[in-house]
């Protein structure tokens, strides 16, 4: 008999396309190629805890972690990302509640883009986010499992990862694959990165009038 696979509770993942704007703005494709490499890491991830018994305790509505972290990185090509998503993808009301929350987000309150406990920029959601996930119970409120129970946390997929990072190495001008590889191994993406909390989201919310 054939063996029973488990049904894994994470949308299997597809690549976002968005034609015309991919023909017009350069690093999209680059961006998106980015996304679905980083995806497909985090459910293979899970597919593998899950055979080991493990539990996804992150589901539809929850998101304290969206209020209790406080470093998430947010690199060059993903910030121009969520400027292009908000500006030029969002017509409806999440539009005006994010212009709100950007235009008065202090470093204590929870991230900006947190609409009723949910993600208003799931689609474009920066990588930090896409790779954290929590096995067996959800986090408590104010609690960070990377540091009470780190075994509960995935651990993304080293070689789904390296390729999403990799990915977004043309955009600084790192077009080769040998200069790829070395940019990886001295890890030059993430010196990069900004933490979401201290960019200046204000001048998004400009732009958003
Ligand atoms: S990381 Fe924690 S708070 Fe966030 S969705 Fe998963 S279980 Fe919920
Ligand atoms: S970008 Fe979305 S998933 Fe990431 S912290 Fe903000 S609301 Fe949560």
């Amino acid at each position: 008999m054939a063996k029973k696979t488990k049904k894994i509770p994470y949308p299997k993942p597809k690549r976002l396309s968005f034609p015309d704007d991919e023909v017009k703005i350069e690093w999209l494709s680059m961006l998106l190629d980015a996304y679905f490499n980083a995806d497909q890491g985090v459910f293979e991830g899970i597919r593998h805890r899950m055979n080991k018994g493990d539990r996804l305790a992150c589901a539809k509505g929850c998101s304290t972690c969206c209020t209790t972290h406080i470093t998430i990185p947010v690199y060059p090509m993903e910030l121009m990302g969520i400027y292009w998503y908000v500006i030029e993808q969002m017509n409806d009301e999440r539009h005006g509640v994010i212009q709100k929350q950007l235009q008065r987000v202090t470093m204590e309150d929870p991230c900006p883009f947190l609409i009723e406990g949910a993600c208003g920029i799931h689609l474009m959601r920066p990588m930090a986010c896409r790779h954290f996930n929590v096995f067996n119970r959800p986090c408590d409120i104010g609690e960070d499992p990377y540091f009470t129970r780190r075994d509960d946390v995935l651990t993304p997929l080293k070689k789904f990862k390296d390729k999403a990072l990799s990915a977004m190495l043309p955009f600084h001008g790192i077009k080769q694959k040998a200069k790829q590889k070395e940019a990886m191994k001295q890890g030059l993406i993430h010196d990069l990165a900004q933490n979401l909390q201290e960019i200046e989201w204000g001048k998004l919310a400009e732009r958003m009038e």
